[in-house]
């Protein structure tokens, strides 16, 4: 296979979390020659320091920034993503590739769509992969290994173009899946900003119940707690992805209602237990990854106790036997008490392997 670089030059307006993953990510894996960063000088500095860019200009000179690349990604906030289209169709170079990493579609291809150059052709992207944090210092060039890139090309962008984005975006170590930006939007919708607004509803719920009480919050731990980890996001993201992706929400959202009204008027009938059978069988055939890929790993459940290094004496183990973990998550902690880890593995061999190698080590060990 060839590993040559598929790019000449890429440049990444925007150099945060996203963008300067994606640069750290191209040089990790040698996806094109150079990474032209087009950010505030401070973000520069430091983006060139961690290696995520080779040189970059603030965006007064975006022209400049953007000359000779072969392809640009749009890594802002979706609202200056819009008005960077404006900026950046008109300059760039015949035959240039254009896309972004916003969590919304519709809107930002509609845009592309109307500069109308033929020549310069816009894929819409979305690396499904994130982090809690944001900025240049939080970039990670493992960011979009095993993650779904989901791409929605504009009307009319060929298939050898796609083609080369597709390669790209597997060169990083993501998994690309092409579809219109409004059935995006409308899948995103449903499993990412509909949870973000019951997350965020319930919580403000609780702790309504809870001022001047003080006994809701003291009891919510465990799956109180998980169900509602992405209520701490930020408002920033969320205020672009509500403003471009309004009505579709808005649906969503009715239907959940929709949908609790009818659990809540089957309260203390049987029916009820088939809403709960049918959830649970559909939960359990969810790819279990935590990236949401779309190759199911091989998985073991390992208990462990609650002591210093005991993550680490298990990858140690494995890692000694030239075993690769592919993915590890705490399902249960009970302090003092130890709790359970989830491993994943790319074969089933592998996944064999390490049941083998920890059982002999002592711990209990079984398939997930
Ligand atoms: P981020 O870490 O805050 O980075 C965005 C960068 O854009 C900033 O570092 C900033 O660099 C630049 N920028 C330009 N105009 C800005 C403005 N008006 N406000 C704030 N920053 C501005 O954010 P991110 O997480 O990388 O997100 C970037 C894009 O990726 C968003 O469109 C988001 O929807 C999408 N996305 C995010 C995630 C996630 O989980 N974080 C996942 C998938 C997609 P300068 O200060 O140098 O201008």
């Amino acid at each position: 296979m060839d590993e040559g670089p598929l790019f000449n030059r890429i440049a990444v307006v925007g150099v945060g979390l996203i963008g300067g993953s994606l640069g750290l990510a191209c040089k990790r894996v040698n996806a094109c020659r150079e990474v032209v960063g087009v950010s505030r000088p401070q973000t520069l500095s430091e983006a060139v320091r961690i290696g995520a860019i080779d040189s970059g200009v603030d965006y007064p000179d975006i022209a400049d920034g953007i000359a000779g690349a072969d392809a640009v990604f749009l890594c802002t906030p979706i609202s200056r993503i819009l008005s960077l289209i404006e900026e950046v169709i008109p300059h760039a170079g015949a035959g240039t590739l254009v896309s972004d990493v916003g969590s919304t579609k519709a809107q930002i291809v509609a845009k592309a769509g109307q500069i109308g150059r033929a020549d310069v052709h816009f894929i819409g992207g979305h690396p499904m992969a994130g982090s809690e944090k944001s900025g240049v210092t939080a970039s990670d060039p493992f960011l979009f290994q095993n993650a779904i890139y989901v791409l929605t090309p504009a009307p009319g962008v060929s298939e050898s173009v796609q083609e080369r984005f597709i390669a790209f975006v597997r060169r990083i170590g993501a998994q690309p899946v092409v579809m219109p930006p409004e059935t995006h939007d409308r899948v995103a919708a449903a499993i990412s900003h509909l949870p973000q607004m019951i997350a965020t509803a319930l919580v403000g719920m609780v702790g309504h119940l809870d001022e001047g009480d003080g006994r809701f919050l003291r009891l919510a731990a465990g799956g109180f707690r998980d169900l509602t980890r992405i209520a701490s996001s930020p408002y920033d993201m969320w205020r672009d992805i509500c403003a471009t992706n309004g009505p579709v929400l808005r649906e969503m959202i009715d239907r959940y209602v929709r949908c609790l009204q009818e659990l809540q008027e089957r309260i203390g009938e049987d029916a009820l237990g088939e809403d709960f059978g049918y959830a649970n069988r559909v939960r359990g055939s969810i790819p279990k990854d935590s990236k949401g890929f779309l190759h199911a790993l091989h998985e073991i459940l390992v208990v462990a106790e609650d002591r210093p290094g005991v993550i680490a004496d298990i990858a140690g183990a494995l890692a000694g036997e030239g075993i690769n973990l592919n993915d590890i998550e705490v399902l249960k902690v009970r302090e003092g008490e130890g709790g359970t880890l989830r491993l994943g593995f790319d074969t089933r061999q592998a996944a064999e392997r390490a049941i083998e190698i920890l059982s002999r080590k002592g711990y209990s060990v079984r398939w997930r």
